[in-house]
């Protein structure tokens, strides 16, 4: 069988050829052709000429029909050095276009002249993400949005560390940390983002040298503060995706009253022991976390991992799951888990599904909020009821 190079020699007298030069000065012309690239995807990905589209050459015969219905059209076909290009305008004479031309010298030779060049991602990137690239849900497009993405992970502890690695190794571009602790021992049997000599430093912080080595091409911001009803619309405002791997009650409810207002879902995560959670609220779309829960259980039904202890690769596995979810919301792929709580327990190796509904009463999300603004939410945790009565005696004076 000829080779590609030895068919494009016997019909180069056949076509015309134009030159690099040519086509960049037509490009910008009042009547500009059509730029077909005739390569393949992984050459296209790596940088082309503006405005063109791709139709790689073993594809050309078979599509040509659909994607250049006229056949008077003025069409410049090329490749990379213009072996390729000139057995597709070959072809495309042959089904009967009329103005076709090959461009001499491909890409290379529309690169060396210093020709603009649009490059979706840099070839750094594609290496780097190539695993990510191959996959039809992700792909190049894909790979930019998560690079454009932003995420704030509440929590640089169990949750927010698995979370946060795995976010940063999948290029997502900017990754707020807050958290106003610093590592302690007790936290390296899970906290996977610090180390025995961050013993003392501030968790935001040595979470961000970790995830910057791992990637120092990402943006980390790190919020050495705990999230307060004072500064959480100023952290949140330009994220995407919040991972909520809040430790305590008060930062729970703040993040979910704050997230329902600002309308950005959260990735929510919970471990005790051998068990973990995972959900997402999306506010209006599926429940919030005052919809399951109005009120938080009282302290001895939910001790916090310091009094109960937890399985130190558990919210490893809950952690991911968010980082997962995290990315599929990102990029608009799959089923998000909303409505749906995903129950895993370790010890049985199981995960169950629950079905979780919006609460039309719901105080924050629901038809007739009652709860508008933010709240006392140390108070309203260390005591609901107490706080309850307070709210109501408030809210019956200013109606
Ligand atoms: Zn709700």
């Amino acid at each position: 069988m000829p080779t590609i190079a030895q068919i494009a020699a016997q019909v180069r007298p056949l076509i015309r050829e134009v030159q690099a030069e040519q086509v960049h000065r037509d490009r910008t012309s009042a009547a500009p052709p059509r730029i077909v690239d005739v390569r393949e995807q992984n050459e296209w990905d790596a940088g082309h000429i503006p405005g063109a589209e791709l139709i790689p050459l073993g594809t050309v015969a078979q599509v040509a029909p659909e994607k250049l219905p006229r056949k008077d059209e003025s069409i410049v076909v090329h490749c990379a050095a213009g072996v390729r290009s000139a057995v597709a305008a070959y072809q495309l004479q042959q089904l009967g276009y009329t103005n076709v031309s090959s461009m001499a010298g491909g890409f290379s030779a529309w690169r060396e002249l210093g020709l603009p060049i649009e490059a979706p991602l840099t070839r750094a990137q594609l290496d780097r993400y190539s695993r990510h690239v191959l996959i039809p849900e992700v792909g190049v497009e894909g790979q930019r949005t998560l690079l454009a993405s932003k995420v704030l992970v509440i929590g640089a502890g169990g949750l927010g560390s698995p979370a946060a690695y795995y976010l940063a190794a999948a290029g997502v571009g900017t990754l707020g940390i807050v958290d106003s602790d610093v590592v302690d021992v007790t936290n390296l049997q899970r906290q996977i983002l610090h180390s025995t000599d961050r013993i003392g430093e501030h968790k935001a912080e040595s979470a961000k040298r970790t995830l910057q080595a791992l990637d120092p091409d990402i943006t980390i911001a790190p919020y050495v503060e705990r999230l307060t009803a004072g500064n959480v619309d100023r952290i949140l405002a330009s994220y995407d995706v919040i991972v909520d791997g809040a430790d305590n009650f008060p930062t729970r409810y703040l993040l979910n009253d704050a997230s329902v207002k600002w309308r950005k879902p959260v990735v929510h995560g919970s471990v005790y022991r051998f068990e973990g959670q995972v959900t997402v609220f999306k506010p209006y779309e599926g429940p919030c976390y005052r919809c399951l829960f109005p009120e938080p259980p009282p302290p001895e039904l939910a001790p916090s991992c310091e009094e109960a202890g937890v399985l130190g690769v558990l919210p490893g596995i809950i952690g991911t799951v968010q980082a997962a979810e995290t990315i599929k919301l990102l990029l608009g792929v799959g089923e998000p888990l909303v409505g749906r709580l995903l129950l895993f327990d370790a010890l049985e190796m199981s995960f169950h599904e629950v079905k979780l509904r919006r609460d039309p009463k719901c105080p924050v999300c629901g038809e007739h909020p009652t709860i508008t603004d933010y709240i006392d939410y140390e108070g309203f945790c260390a005591s609901p009821a107490d706080w309850r009565e307070q709210h109501e005696a408030v809210a019956g004076k200013t109606a």
